[in-house]
C-alpha cells in the first residue's frame, strides 16, 4: 500500500526526526503492507509549534469560511471513498462491504454535520446584562484508536476545526494508513497549513509527548481504560482540558413485551459487526427467565450467518485476537456455557476468532464485567424488571445500550434508569448528531453533533 514516510506538518510532509519506523500489518494474512515513521517527542513538538502558529489566524476566519473548508474536507472524502474503503480494509480487517459503508460513510455524515453546525452555530449569546463569547480552546492533542480508523479521527478533528481550534493527531499505530489519507484529504480541501497536523508513532512515545506537551491546551482521547487514566492524570497535573472516551459494556435489554426474534438478530448484528470491535457494542444480552431458552435457541441460528473470512474479519493484531481468546477460556473456566464458538481460532492464517455466544453467564462474571472487544456475546436471564436494571447498571461502564419493548414508552421508562450515555429504542437509528459519550468510566466529554462542538470551546463573558 501507498505510504508516507514523512509526517504531515505545517501544510507539509516532512521528514521524521528519528530512523524508525513501524511495520503496518493486514490482520486478515499477516503481512506486512507499509511501513510508516515511528514519531518522536521531536516530531510532536514540531506539530504543537505548528499548529500553535496557525492558531490565531484559524480562530479569527469566519464560522462561514472555516464552514465551506470543512464542507471541502467532506467533498474529498467523498471523493476518495474507495480509496478509504480500501485502505482501512488492508490495515483494520474489515470486510469491504462494512468498510465501504460504515468505515468511508460515516465520516461523510460527520464532516459534513459539522460543515453544516459551523455555520449555524451561535457562537455568541446574551445571558441578562451579558454578551458570552464561545471561544476556541486553542490546540487540541487528539489521540485516537484503530477499531474505526477514520471515524474516530473525524469525530475529533471535525468539531476541532469547526470551533476554530487547531489540531495534531497521533493515531492508533495500527490504523496509520488511514490517517495518512485523512491528512492527504485535509491538504486537499484547502485547510490552512498547520491547521491540522498528523505524528505517527507509538502510544507510549509520541502519544506520550502529545498528552504531556505544554503547547497542547485540550487532550481528546479515545481508547483502553488504563491509558485513559494516565492522560486524565497528565492532563490533570497541568490544569489542561480533557475529553476520554473508554469503552464499554453495555446491555441490550430485552423486556417480556418485546419482539424477540427482532431483539435477539439485532443484538447479535450489533455485536458481530466490526469483528466486535466497538465500544458501545451490546456485549451483554439480558433475557426473561421465560424466554431464556427460546432466545438461546433464536441467537444460535443468528450468529451462524456471521461467517469468519466473510461477513466477521478478523481482528486489529495478533495481541487483540490472544486476549479475546482468553477471554472466552475464563468465560468457560467460570462455568458459562458455550452456544456458539469457542476459543479456537477458525483459521490458521490472520487474527480471526469465532463468533462467540455464551449462556448462563452471571452479571459478576469476568466476561459480562470486562470489555472484551471481540465477537463475544454474554446472554444473561433476569427474573424481573428490577433484577434486569441491576445487571444492566451493575458494571463500572456506561456508554451505551438497548431496550425492547412492545410499547415506546415502556421502554422508555426503563432507559431513564439505565446509568448510560445513549440507549437505543426498538433498535433506533443512528444519529450522526446526537451525543456520544460515557456514564461513570466510560468517560468524560461528548462526541458528535453540538454537544460535540460544545467540547472545543470555552467562555468569556463580558458584562455590560
Ligand atoms: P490503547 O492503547 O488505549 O490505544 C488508544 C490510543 O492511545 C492509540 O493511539 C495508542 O497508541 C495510544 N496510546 C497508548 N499508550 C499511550 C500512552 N501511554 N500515552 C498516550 N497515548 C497512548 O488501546 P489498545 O491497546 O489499542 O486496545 C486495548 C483495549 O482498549 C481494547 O481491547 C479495548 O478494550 C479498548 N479500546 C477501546 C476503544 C474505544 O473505542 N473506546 C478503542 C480501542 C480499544 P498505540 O496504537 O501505539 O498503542
Ligand atoms: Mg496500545
Amino acid at each position: 500500500m501507498k505510504a508516507h514516510d514523512g509526517m504531515y506538518i505545517g501544510g507539509q510532509w516532512r521528514p521524521a526526526a528519528g530512523p524508525d519506523t513501524i511495520a503496518v500489518v493486514n490482520p486478515a494474512d499477516e503481512q506486512v503492507i507499509a511501513h510508516v515513521p515511528a514519531g518522536t517527542a521531536e516530531d510532536v513538538d514540531a506539530a504543537v509549534r505548528a499548529a500553535r502558529e496557525a492558531f490565531p489566524a484559524w480562530a479569527a476566519t469566519p464560522p462561514a469560511e472555516r464552514a465551506a473548508r470543512i464542507a471541502a474536507l467532506r467533498d474529498v472524502l467523498v471523493a476518495r471513498k474507495d480509496e478509504i474503503a480500501e485502505t482501512v480494509t488492508a490495515e483494520l480487517g474489515a470486510p469491504l462491504a462494512l468498510s465501504r459503508t460504515v468505515h468511508a460513510g460515516v465520516p461523510v455524515l460527520v464532516a459534513g454535520s459539522y460543515a453544516e453546525l459551523a455555520a449555524s452555530y451561535s457562537f455568541e449569546e446574551r445571558i441578562g446584562n451579558s454578551t458570552v463569547l464561545l471561544e476556541p480552546v486553542g490546540v487540541v492533542g487528539a489521540i485516537t484508536p484503530w477499531n474505526y480508523p477514520l471515524h474516530q479521527v473525524v469525530a475529533k478533528v471535525a468539531p476541532a476545526l469547526a470551533a476554530g481550534c487547531t489540531v495534531v493527531l497521533k493515531p492508533a499505530e495500527d490504523t496509520p494508513l488511514t490517517a495518512q489519507l485523512f491528512a492527504e484529504a485535509i491538504h486537499e480541501a484547502g485547510l490552512p497549513a498547520g491547521v491540522f497536523n498528523l505524528v505517527t508513532g507509538l502510544g507510549p512515545v509520541a502519544g506520550q509527548a502529545l498528552a504531556a506537551h505544554e503547547g497542547v491546551d485540550l487532550v481528546s482521547f479515545t481508547g483502553s481504560t488504563a491509558v485513559g487514566r494516565q492522560i486524565g492524570a497528565t492532563a490533570g497535573a497541568a490544569v489542561k482540558r480533557v475529553a476520554l472516551e473508554l469503552g464499554g459494556k453495555s446491555a441490550n435489554v430485552i423486556l417480556p413485551s418485546a419482539d424477540l426474534a427482532k431483539a435477539v438478530s439485532v443484538g447479535i448484528a450489533n455485536v458481530m459487526s466490526n469483528s466486535g470491535q466497538t465500544c458501545s457494542a451490546w456485549t451483554r444480552m439480558l433475557v426473561h427467565r421465560n424466554q431464556y431458552d427460546e432466545a438461546l435457541a433464536l441467537a444460535a441460528a443468528a450468529v451462524a450467518k456471521y461467517v469468519p473470512g466473510e461477513r466477521v474479519g478478523p481482528l486489529v493484531n495478533a495481541k487483540q485476537q490472544q486476549r479475546v481468546r482468553g477471554y472466552i477460556e475464563k468465560g468457560l473456566a467460570e462455568g458459562a456455557r458455550l452456544v456458539a464458538g469457542g476459543p479456537e481460532a477458525p483459521h490458521e492464517t490472520g487474527y480471526y476468532v469465532s463468533p462467540t455466544v455464551f449462556a448462563d453467564v452471571t452479571w459478576d462474571m469476568t466476561i459480562a464485567q470486562e470489555e472484551i472487544f471481540g465477537p463475544v456475546l454474554s446472554i444473561l436471564k433476569y427474573e424481573d424488571e428490577e433484577d434486569a436494571l441491576r445487571i444492566a447498571n451493575g458494571t463500572v461502564y456506561g456508554l451505551a445500550g438497548a431496550v425492547w419493548a412492545a410499547d415506546e414508552a415502556e421502554a422508555v421508562a426503563f432507559a431513564r434508569r439505565m446509568d448510560t450515555g445513549q440507549v437505543d429504542i426498538n433498535g433506533g437509528r443512528f444519529n450522526p448528531l446526537a451525543p456520544f459519550g460515557g456514564y461513570k468510566q466510560s468517560g468524560v466529554g461528548r462526541e458528535l453533533g453540538p454537544h460535540g462542538l460544545s467540547e472545543y470551546l470555552q467562555t468569556k463573558s463580558l458584562q455590560f
